[in-house]
């Protein structure tokens, strides 16, 4: 095991060495306290059989320690597994919409007490005419277009920024910490990447197409303000003709 990467986190086997090792020693170390203190006179001395006081421990402490640290790990592993599985969209493995919201809200609400909002960005992606994909080819290669869609979303983004699936055929995209300045540049390659992605059902070439609605902040907000300014923008995108981005800082005053 190599010392950098020793894994103390509660879901590595570290824990568990390390936990038996300084227990089983703690038990010697109390083993020969209490053997050793008197408390009539407050003094120390060893007792008659020293040696006790280590073998025991050392028998009996190991595979206790072993054995209680192994079933706390496995139990650490299994709750990280049921978390994973509760925040993922079982489809795109995107995050799904509960965790997504819960985790945009805690964001914003964490930079908002620090007083230090900086300036981010909330992006809804919409795929287009996808009833049409659903029609044409079928629900399964449907499937097999969101996949593809929320794999290309993500490898566009960094790795800060977050991806949920929203619902159906729509994905929301949390860009923290970004210059709104860059805003529509990064939509806009969200929105590039789909469109040149190879996508062939039935071996016949499709050309995926997405609309982008977003709004930029730098000030107080919460997910439901920037989902509901994003979404304004997105209806303005697919009005325009969809294909396109359409960001807008966001602001309560600011017309769809
Ligand atoms: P627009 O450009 O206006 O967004 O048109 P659209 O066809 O994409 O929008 P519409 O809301 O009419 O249709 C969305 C379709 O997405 C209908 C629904 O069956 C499909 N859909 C939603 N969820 C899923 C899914 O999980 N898998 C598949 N294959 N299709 C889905
Ligand atoms: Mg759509
Ligand atoms: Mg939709």
């Amino acid at each position: 095991m190599r010392f950098d990467r020793l894994d103390l986190s509660a879901r590595g086997k570290a824990r568990v060495y390390l936990g038996t090792i300084v227990g089983t020693l703690f038990c010697i170390a109390a083993a020969f306290a209490i053997d050793s203190y008197s408390f009539e006179t407050g003094t120390w001395q060893l007792g008659e059989k020293p040696l006790n006081n280590f073998l025991i421990p050392f028998v009996l402490a190991p595979p206790i320690f072993y054995f209680l640290l192994s079933k706390l790990r496995e139990l650490s592993i299994a709750h990280h597994e049921l978390m994973n599985v509760a925040a993922t969209d079982p489809l795109t493995s995107c995050l799904n919409r509960r965790a997504f919201t819960a985790l945009v809200d805690g964001y914003l609400e964490r930079v908002e007490k620090q007083q230090d909002l900086g300036s981010g960005a909330f992006l809804v992606v919409d795929v287009d005419h996808f009833k049409a994909v659903n029609d044409n080819y079928g629900h399964e290669l449907g499937d097999e277009a969101l996949k593809l869609i929320a794999v290309t979303i993500k490898s566009s983004v960094r790795e800060i920024d977050l991806v949920g699936r929203l619902g159906g055929e729509e994905f929301g995209v949390f860009l923290p910490s970004l210059d709104p300045a860059r805003t529509a540049i990064v939509a806009d390659r969200i929105r590039a990447a789909v469109s040149s992605v190879p996508f062939t059902p039935h071996g016949r070439p499709h050309r995926l197409s997405i609309s982008i609605g977003g709004t930029t902040f730098d000030s107080r907000a919460t997910f439901a303000d920037l989902y509901r300014q994003a979404d304004e923008r997105l209806y303005a995108a697919k009005n325009a003709g969809r294909d396109r981005v359409d960001i807008t800082p966001y602001g309560p005053g600011v017309a769809a």
